[in-house]
């Protein structure tokens, strides 16, 4: 299976291809081999000028269409990406590592799951009648204008379609950095939208590591920033934003706490931390990295555990049986290898997993540490890897303090036959999206986002509406104006 990965140009501008060599050169890496399987240039000043410069002429055009007509170029997208699905999850595997048998339905997928709902909801984006007596007010839901997507490295497709697709629904433009990590993926959204009639400029693509990123979210032309990255970079980008009272949606890092009280069905529980510490290769931000479990079930569960987990198929990520790829780079293998040693030296005990494979790429064996407490680093910092942690609770009313006890609130979990815990325990978790007897589920119908320092704003659903689009309130005096002089 080969496909050509060197893409047309680096950026992707005002309806068409765009190189400038002038930028800094950036190996594009396969993580599987550690082969440079492309090479991209980093947006000059020039090149990010002429991206919003492109973006700001379409806008006004493509807002003043009818939603129902702006939806109709999304949901067509929709299908193109629906029809290229293999070429688009291969590509996806090379950009990120991940195993083709994930690609394939998570990821353009996902992004067409994306354009065709926002494209339906085009249409229906109304504001309000207001009666006040004798007069009467309205509101206009309008476009912000000129939006900035940058992209983490873990999702490049469904990232870019996750910003563009409520963004183009409300009618405003979008300039999209994606990772310098993973620069492929995002070209191609941007062709399969002009192929699906977006005007030029509505939808660009420029490459660059934080300093492009950082040049984008302080140009004045731009109304508002969604961010998918670590606390660090959204810290910076939402104070950058803020000195020009731009729009955020920042969607942030995890240490995700998953509850397992002892009633739970062991498979699903076990097959759900599964799920929430090991899909990516553990490289998902709402991960379930903390897995609480309690005391009367925690030998079953680590054994059974530890049992499922001889299944995975690591490999050739492009082998559709292959069921665990390799890390994202070098430096994410290794920040990942240096919490493992943390984690042992610390006192926690690594129960299956954690050596590097002895082949090319970076591969590591998926790690379960049991015995681990919640001081220990590995309990918690983000790790971004395929590490998860165990840790033992007797009683309800401590674990959700602890699971609380994070200055992150992306995402959390449970796993009980006990339908009223289940209930009373995600109403006092402190999470933006939670899971009851599952985990990590994403569909585009359901809000996603954290509280705490895991975010701001949602991303999916009508309530990404709300933040791609403000409102016009507009009062309508019926009478005379009566004025005190
Ligand atoms: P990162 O923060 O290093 O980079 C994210 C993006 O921000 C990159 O495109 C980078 O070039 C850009 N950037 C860096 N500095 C910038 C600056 N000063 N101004 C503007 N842009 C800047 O994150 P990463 O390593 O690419 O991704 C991993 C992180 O992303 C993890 O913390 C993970 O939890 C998080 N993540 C969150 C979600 C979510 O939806 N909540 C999804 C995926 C990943």
């Amino acid at each position: 299976m080969t496909q050509d990965t060197q893409p047309t140009a680096s950026h992707y501008i005002d309806g068409a291809y765009l190189e400038d060599t002038s930028g800094d050169a950036m190996a594009v890496i396969y993580p599987a081999t550690g082969a440079r399987i492309a090479r991209v240039h980093a947006a000059t000043p020039d090149v990010i000028d002429r991206a919003l410069a492109a973006a700001e002429a379409a806008q006004a055009d493509w807002a003043r269409l009818p939603g129902r007509e702006r939806g109709r170029v999304l949901i067509r997208a929709a299908e193109i990406m629906r029809a290229r699905n293999r070429d688009l999850s291969i590509l996806e595997t090379y950009d990120t590592g991940k195993p083709l048998q994930e690609t394939l339905v998570a990821d353009a997928a996902s992004g067409a799951d994306a354009l065709e709902y926002f494209g339906g909801l085009a249409g229906s984006l109304t504001g309000e009648h207001i009666p006040l007596g004798d007069d009467w007010a309205y509101t206009v839901r309008e476009p912000l204008g000129v939006c900035v997507g940058i992209g983490a490295w873990n999702y490049p497709t469904q990232i870019a379609c996750w910003k563009a697709a409520p963004a183009l629904a409300c009618g405003n433009a979008m300039v999209f950095k994606p990772s310098e990590t993973t620069p492929l993926s995002a070209l191609k959204v941007a062709e399969i939208l002009t192929e699906a009639g977006a005007p030029p400029g509505l939808f660009n693509v420029v490459q660059g590591a934080g300093d492009v990123g950082q040049r984008l979210v302080t140009d004045p032309r731009v109304a508002k920033v969604s961010l998918t990255g670590s606390v660090p970079t959204g810290r910076k980008v939402y104070a950058a934003a803020a000195a020009e009272m731009k729009h955020v949606t920042m969607e942030l890092g995890g240490k995700s706490p998953l509850l397992v009280f002892d009633d739970a069905d062991l498979d699903n529980a076990v097959g759900g931390a599964i799920l929430g510490n090991f899909y990516s290769s553990g490289q998902v931000c709402s991960n379930g990295t903390r897995v609480f479990v309690q005391t009367g079930i925690k030998k079953a569960f680590l054994t059974r555990l530890a049992e499922r987990l001889n299944g995975a198929v690591i490999g050739d990520p492009l082998d559709e049986a292959t069921n665990f790829g390799p890390l994202v780079s070098e430096g994410q293998l290794n920040i990942v290898m240096r919490y493992i040693e943390t984690g042992l030296a610390e006192g926690a005990r690594l129960v299956t997993g954690g050596q590097r494979l002895d082949r090319a790429g970076y591969f590591l064996r998926p790690a379960v540490f049991a015995d681990v407490t919640d001081d220990m680093t590995i309990a918690r910092e983000e790790i971004f890897g395929p590490v998860l942690s165990v840790l033992d609770f007797t009683d309800e009313a401590e674990a959700v303090d602890r699971a609380n006890a994070t200055d992150y609130g992306l995402s959390a979990g449970l796993f009980t036959r006990d339908i009223s815990r289940a209930h009373r325990v995600i109403g006092a978790l402190r999470a933006g999206t939670c899971f009851v007897n599952s985990y990590n589920d994403a569909p585009v119908e359901m809000p996603f986002g954290g509280v705490k320092m895991s975010g701001v704003g949602r991303e999916n659903a009508k309530a990404a509406i709300e933040h791609y689009s403000q409102v016009k309130s507009v009062y309508v005096r019926m009478g005379d104006v009566e004025a005190p002089f």
